[in-house]
């Protein structure tokens, strides 16, 4: 009888997609490598010219093959940024971002459809988790960056809407197929993952010692603070999620970057910033050698839902001084994209809003 399902393509690794080709399309292996590098490169199996026309038809029968369509896209004439709302094939929508820096393009992607972490200063979580993207999904994010802006990606972050971690198995799937070298070609050490703080993902991330960037959403420095921003601080503390942190550069000795977003009157006083150098120089310190580690400030994007607002300069510039008097790395992130609203979650939310 026939299969129904159709084959999702983009999900496949070479050695899958060799099995696929010569078991269910009767084809000679090496096929696989081309189909591989073509949709890979955004070329749908019909325009695959290399291929016999029979092959591209048999394709189109029995697989799946759908990028991201564009259903928006926003380009900052400050600094170029480019930010897409992507539909997807069932209707839901993400956010996509493309920022051009001097050392290359990076592309922010989004990890689910929403998200169910309750963070109370995102946009993203607002209307709770809708359904984890497939590996094919995160990766047509990464294509149609490329295709449409013409330009190569050579590094990912994952910080676009959603939690990487609550969607662990299609997110390591897909870190290995943006490496392949057939493919994109985008290398583990050109990855940042970020993070709420799922403690035991966190472990089983470590397990699988890959050389990626773990980023740490972290924005408060005691139980108190974070809780009343963060609900999954009720599930691991700050303290539970720093031993994580440092167990994980243990097995990886990869540097970790902390987030810490300020928000005026929530966690940006000095004596916030006081206790964070604190936490984080116990950390540095816990083990053989001192863990290098980063941290990135960034004055809140106001949403409007959320009520917060952003730490005015002074208070931002202050809170640096404090973490360098201390001997902790900082920088304050530089923004792009502030005239296209590049902060996530937000264009979805329009979108959503316009239909109700
Ligand atoms: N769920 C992951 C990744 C997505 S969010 C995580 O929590 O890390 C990417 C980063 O943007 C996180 O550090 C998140 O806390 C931060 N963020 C979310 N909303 C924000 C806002 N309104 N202003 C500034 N940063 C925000």
């Amino acid at each position: 009888m026939e299969n129904q399902i159709k084959t999702d393509l983009l999900s496949l690794s070479v050695t899958e997609l060799e099995k696929f080709v010569t078991e269910e399309l009767g084809e000679a292996k090496y096929r696989a490598k081309q189909i591989f590098t073509n949709i890979h490169r955004g070329v749908p199996p019909s325009e695959i010219t290399n291929l016999s026309k029979a092959l591209r038809q048999k394709l189109e029968e029995k697989c799946e093959y759908r990028l991201p369509r564009i259903e928006r896209k926003l380009v900052s004439k400050l600094d170029g940024t480019v930010k897409y709302l992507f539909q997807l094939i069932d209707g839901n929508c993400i956010e996509t971002v493309v920022m051009k820096y001097n050392h290359g393009n990076t592309v922010c992607i989004s990890s689910q459809v929403g998200c169910r972490m309750g963070c109370r200063f995102c946009a993203s979580t607002i209307g709770g988790k809708v359904r984890d993207l497939t590996p094919s999904e995160l990766l047509g994010q990464v294509i149609m960056a490329q295709k449409d802006t013409g330009e190569r990606i050579s590094n990912i972050v994952m910080m676009g809407i959603g939690e990487p971690l609550d969607n662990f198995e299609n997110v390591v799937k897909f870190l290995a197929l943006v490496g392949c070298e057939d493919g994109l070609n985008i290398g583990y050490r050109h990855i940042s993952l970020s993070t709420c703080g799922i403690v035991d993902k966190i472990y089983e991330l470590r397990e699988l010692d890959l050389p990626i960037t773990l980023s740490i959403s972290l924005h408060a420095p005691d139980d108190e603070t974070r809780s009343a921003i963060m609900p999954i601080n009720n599930k691991w503390s700050v303290s539970e999620l720093l031993r994580a942190c440092r167990d994980y550069y243990a097995v990886t000795k990869r540097r970790i970057s902390f987030e810490y977003t300020l928000i005026s009157g929530k966690n940006d006083s000095a004596e916030n910033a006081e206790k964070l150098a604190s936490v984080l120089n116990s950390l540095l310190r816990a083990g053989k050698d001192i863990m290098p580690i980063h941290v990135n400030l960034i004055p809140v994007n106001e949403v409007k839902e959320t009520g917060f607002r952003r730490s005015g300069d002074a208070a931002v510039k202050a809170f640096a001084a404090v973490l360098e008097k201390r001997g902790i790395r900082a920088t304050v992130r530089r923004k792009l994209g502030s005239d296209i609203n590049a902060s996530c979650g937000q264009l979805r939310r329009e979108a959503a809003k316009k239909e109700e």
